[in-house]
């Protein structure tokens, strides 16, 4: 890591951070021209000194001495190939999670971060478990996962060969998310849902059930295919009852459950398959947008920390994101990302230095208390866990979906 102070306007360095017309002795100013490049030891934006810089030079001395003040107009500092002063790009707002419970939106399309984890860790447990059909001649609705067991996809293809024509599917495979976010719905009388199975019952989580549109000209073709239409009263329905197939919905809630246990060690659940009140209130309590993508973002609550310093590789997780948000906070140019990288230390020392503290760049607890961070419960390396954790709720606007049939 190198920080470099890049001159781009002629400029005076000065001994006070004052107009350079007021300073009088020749020996406290320096004039250097733009375009200059100097390797920085360290440097601070102090509210006290106003419009200036205090720069140390690492390699450079003028006048004899290496530490300046430097108009804040006439300079930058670069931390490698990077811009940090002025204008950094500005941090990116920590995601706010949003969580299954609190989902009002009419469309289950918001749940698929989550839902991809899920199946992905569906796929893990048994390969091939779901096959995607969107190589079919097929038309999906915006929220359809389009998988099926191996046999249904293979039935649906002859199918759709046999009439020759593209089929429009509204409704195929639905993850355990998807369904708890429609039975809640159901529960609190919303979306219009009149009725909506319990997560795992439904029959579009056996990955062998789709809903389409123009069912009565499909019929005769998907029942010759081992597809049984479901009856008048869900006309969009059929099932595929043509075997080879297994019941997969409990290996969805065992995936959901090893997908949970992975980011939540301290919180750990039953690996059973087992859809009980534990595993509903924790599907529940799961992050929309999946696991691993975001932090409370206020104070953090209760999330153990470690004694954080540059390492390699560099330490990650929501303690960091909490030291950097104090950090940015307090003024300092960082990006708010969980990871402790040179520029995080930077801003660390440079806190440091502030606040009279020892500046190794390492967050004990004394850095911690001046971040106003001490009220956390410490824990060792080895045991720390990146727990994710989540809040607050968020109104999505409501958004239509076709088909909310159990
Ligand atoms: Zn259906």
């Amino acid at each position: 890591m190198e920080l470099t102070l890049k001159v781009i306007r002629d400029t005076v360095f000065k001994q006070q951070p004052i107009d350079s017309t007021q300073i009088e002795d020749p020996n406290d100013k320096y004039e250097i021209d733009a375009g200059a490049e100097l390797v920085l030891h360290s440097w601070a934006n102090l509210a006290e000194e106003e419009g200036h810089l205090r720069v140390a030079f690492l390699e450079n001395t003028f006048n004899g001495r290496n530490t300046w003040y430097a108009y804040i107009g006439h300079v930058e500092i670069w931390q490698d190939d990077t811009k940090i002063f002025p204008d950094p790009p500005p941090p990116p707002p920590p995601p706010v999670s949003i969580l299954v419970k609190d989902v009002k939106a009419c469309t289950t399309s918001v749940v698929k971060k989550l839902d991809r984890q899920i199946i992905e860790e569906m796929n893990q447990i048994i390969p091939n478990a779901l096959v995607n059909f969107e190589d079919l001649n097929v038309l999906n609705g915006p929220a359809v996962w389009a998988l099926l067991q191996p046999p249904a996809k293979a039935a649906l293809q002859r199918a759709i060969q046999d009439r020759g024509l593209p089929m429009t599917i509204n409704s195929a495979y639905r993850t355990i998310a998807q369904q708890l976010i429609l039975y809640n719905h159901y529960r609190n009388r919303r979306c219009g849902i009149p009725v909506a199975a319990y997560p795992s019952r439904s029959n579009h989580q056996s990955g062998l059930a789709i809903d389409i549109q123009d069912y009565w000209s499909w019929r005769p073709y998907l029942e010759r295919r081992g597809w049984r239409w479901l009856g008048p009263h869900d006309p969009v329905h059929f099932d595929y009852v043509g075997g080879g197939t297994r019941d997969i919905r409990s290996l969805a809630v065992l995936a959901f459950q090893r997908v949970w246990n992975k980011y939540n060690i301290n919180n750990r659940i039953a690996e059973d398959g087992d859809y009980g009140p534990i595993t509903n209130s924790k599907l529940n309590y799961s992050p929309i947008e999946g696991f691993g993508t975001s932090i409370r973002p206020d104070n953090g609550g209760d999330i153990p920390y470690r004694i954080l310093r540059l390492s390699d590789p560099f330490m990650q997780g929501p303690d960091v994101s909490i030291v950097q948000k104090a950090l940015a906070d307090a003024g300092f140019n960082l990006i708010v990302d969980g990871l402790y990288g040179p520029g995080t230390q930077t801003a660390v020392k440079q806190f440091q230095s502030r606040k009279g503290l020892e500046v190794d760049g390492i967050v004990g607890p004394a850095t911690r208390a001046q971040l106003g961070l001490s009220g956390n419960k410490q824990v060792g390396q080895s045991s720390f866990v990146s727990v994710d954790l989540i809040s607050q709720t968020q109104e999505i606007s409501p958004i239509q979906e076709q088909n909310f049939e159990s």
